[in-house]
């Protein structure tokens, strides 16, 4: 297994953040969520500075929907990213969090009318309007007395290779509107007739988990062209926003995407263009979050049991689930994982890492070479810190849990483990 961040293998034992899995363990019980909060850092401070430019102004967005708690919008906000939230529950916990409204940005396809009221209750920065139906419903609630600054979601067709549950400019995507269209135009028209709403700019989010750079140079290519003929038209872009994607390995074999060369390149392409084509250089944001947080995390569980089948298939066991770790069933992902307490032993046999769900699509992680498992080893699979604990369901009725951010050989519990009380709160007996 790659080792990320703080990660090491000491002694045959794997260590984050300068503590032990047996210690996780024994204070905090598996499965869990660990986070190299330092390896956090180190991305975050990397992605910033790649996405520097001398002329243009830019902006660092989290998209929160890969792994959001109290703590990660906290630290969001210490590290003054800007922050983008897709759901009422979303804004509630960044709001709680302290984080200053004019650094988030609204986004989401069906913005629902709790969604709205929240967002203008709160005074949300930038609301990413998907399409003309749901301005008109921001029309319709506008309490009056501010201009909510607006950016306009598109959808620039751009091909990506990645799962097609996660590609987003298909020209069936559910996402954004025609660029090109005479609607799409009529729309912004009628934005900026409307004094309380100031329209900013155009998003577009190409899709996740993409590791070929030519897919976001044609993403920003197609935004410039957008850009250029609505200036002719007489629309100015003063915000282009970029969106996430950038792609991370997961396993050894995985390519990844280099984004202190990305990112540089795309803000160099976007001066290029402009000064070619006399265009005043517009704020560019980008929304990664997997590329920020995934190598950071990873999830421990403690080793069950072993089964071979009939069929000559090797199972290994363990306390989690797809509860926990929901992406293999539902994007067919690649994982990697390691028994953390026997890195020094050979990796003989390969094994199928499922969990405790009644499902056959119970697969944690498939074809991984482990070293012999035995009831109570700990295996830690990696790259667990996007999209995880964000899907975690509470299905067959297990709890979900803990989260620990660690660091220099101390760990903090951002959320706690939940008990089997978590699990009946919302129900409501039948008799009293
Ligand atoms: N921005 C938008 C609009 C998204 O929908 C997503 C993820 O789906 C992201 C950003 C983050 O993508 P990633 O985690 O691949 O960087």
């Amino acid at each position: 297994m790659r080792l990320f961040g703080t990660q090491q293998n000491i002694n045959g034992e794997l260590h984050i953040g300068g503590m032990s899995v047996s210690q996780l363990k024994q204070q905090f019980g598996t499965p869990l969520y660990v986070y190299d909060f330092a390896y956090m850092k180190e991305r975050a401070a990397m992605i910033r500075s790649a996405f520097t430019h001398p002329k243009i102004s830019t902006g660092v967005m989290y998209a929160s929907k890969a792994f959001l708690t109290l703590a990660m919008a906290q630290w969001i906000r210490d590290e003054k990213m800007l922050i983008e939230v897709v759901s009422d529950g979303e804004l509630y916990t960044v709001a709680k969090a302290n984080m200053p409204m004019e650094r988030v940005f609204f986004h989401g396809n069906a913005k629902t009318f709790n969604d709205i009221q929240l967002a203008y209750q709160l005074r949300v920065g930038t609301i990413i309007l998907d399409n003309e139906v749901e301005f008109k419903s921001f029309q319709q609630y506008h309490p009056g007395g501010f201009r909510q600054r607006v950016m306009l979601r598109l959808n620039p067709l751009v091909d990506s290779i990645t799962h097609e549950y996660i590609q987003t400019t298909k020209n069936d995507s559910k996402f954004g509107v025609a660029p090109y269209s005479k609607e799409t135009l009529e729309l912004v028209s009628s934005i900026q007739e409307d004094d309380r709403f100031e329209f900013v700019g155009i998003h577009s989010h190409v899709g996740s988990q993409i590791v070929d750079p030519k897919t976001f140079y044609a993403q920003v290519d197609s935004m410039l062209q957008i850009v250029k003929a609505w200036s002719q038209k007489g629309i100015a872009t003063k915000e282009l926003n970029l969106g996430g994607g950038f792609g991370v390995a997961y396993t050894e074999q995985d390519a990844e995407i280099d984004l202190t060369i990305v990112l540089p390149q795309m803000l160099q392409q976007i001066e290029l263009f402009c000064q070619s084509e006399g265009l005043t250089l517009p704020k560019v944001y980008i929304e990664p979050a997997r590329s920020l947080i995934a190598n950071a995390g990873l999830t421990l569980y403690t080793v069950h049991s072993t089964k071979r089948t009939d069929s000559g298939k090797e199972f290994c066991f363990v306390d989690g689930s797809m509860a926990d770790h929901i992406r293999t069933v539902l994007y067919q992902a690649t994982y990697d994982a390691v028994i953390a307490t026997k890195m020094n032993l050979p990796e003989k046999q390969t094994y199928t890492v499922s969990g405790r769900a009644c499902e056959s699509g119970d697969i944690l992680v498939r074809d991984v070479k482990l070293a012999t498992p035995e009831p109570l080893d700990l295996l830690a699979v990696s790259t667990t810190g996007a999209y995880h604990y964000s899907m975690a369901s509470n299905y067959n009725r297990f709890t979900k849990p803990a989260v620990v951010f660690v660091e220099q050989g101390k760990a903090k519990v951002v959320v706690q483990r939940e008990t089997l009380d978590d699990v009946i709160r919302n129900d409501v007996p039948l008799y009293e």
